[in-house]
């Protein structure tokens, strides 16, 4: 890909992105290794080409399909729960979307495993994680409700998709002391929720409210 697409210029240049940084900053993400991978990853090039100038605020924006790409706060508290106190190297995401997030966890773990559901999206993460050569992302058309048996356990899965449980079939493709970090809930009303699988099964607690789009069942 032309490096200055990747590197952004104007509304997308390194100081635009910087001013992403301080924000988060302010906003309470002191995990270093967060700060670096959002400002490393070229958000601008996961939205919509008439949304680029606003791919460094921090909002959610659509991304087609009725999904949206999450708010870089969002993005970063969840990586940042994910990564508290412990460096996983293999990670599971549901909702693969944009790739955005696919592509911040990848500057931070050895292997990211990402599934959606939506073909139209799965293909055009494809695309663009090859375009970028973020070789250590794999993606899946699938539904995330039963996980990537072949790929299991991770040390910590991510869900960007809320269900109103957490679904059985992820937990056990958990490591013992891995982590799982998801939104649970109905529309619009649902509770950030980080748990840990130990040997008296998963222990929770909740962080914060937040708002994603229900985890639905089967492919499209
Ligand atoms: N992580 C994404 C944003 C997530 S939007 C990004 O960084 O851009 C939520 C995504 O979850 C949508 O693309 C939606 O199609 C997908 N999704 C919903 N239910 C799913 C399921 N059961 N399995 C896989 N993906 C699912």
């Amino acid at each position: 890909m032309d490096a200055r697409r990747v590197t952004g210029i104007g509304m997308t240049s390194q100081r635009t992105r910087e001013r992403l940084v301080a924000r988060l900053r302010e906003a309470g993400i002191t995990d270093i290794r967060v700060l670096n991978a959002i400002r490393d990853v070229p958000r601008h090039l996961f939205v919509e080409e008439a949304l680029a100038s606003r791919a460094y605020d921090d909002t959610a924006l659509p991304i087609g399909y009725g999904q949206t790409i999450s708010q870089p706060f969002v993005v970063a508290r969840m990586t940042q729960v994910l990564l508290e106190g412990q460096e996983p190297r293999k990670v599971l995401e549901v909702g693969t979307g944009s790739a955005y997030q696919a592509a911040v966890l990848a500057n931070l773990t050895a292997r990211v495993f990402s599934i959606e559901r939506l073909r139209a999206l799965h293909s055009r993460a494809r695309r663009l994680m090859r375009e970028l050569r973020l070789d250590n992302v794999r993606l899946r058309l699938g539904d995330g409700y039963e996980g990537w048996p072949g790929e299991a356990p991770f040390d910590g899965i991510m869900l960007t998709a809320a269900p109103l449980a957490i679904p059985e079939l992820l937990t056990e493709q958990l490591t013992l002391g891995g982590r799982l970090v998801a939104p649970i809930g109905r529309d619009g009303n649902q509770k950030l929720m980080v748990c840990e699988r130990t040997d008296q099964g998963l222990i929770c607690r909740n962080v914060s409210r937040v708002s994603f789009v229900p985890m639905k069942r089967g492919l499209e």
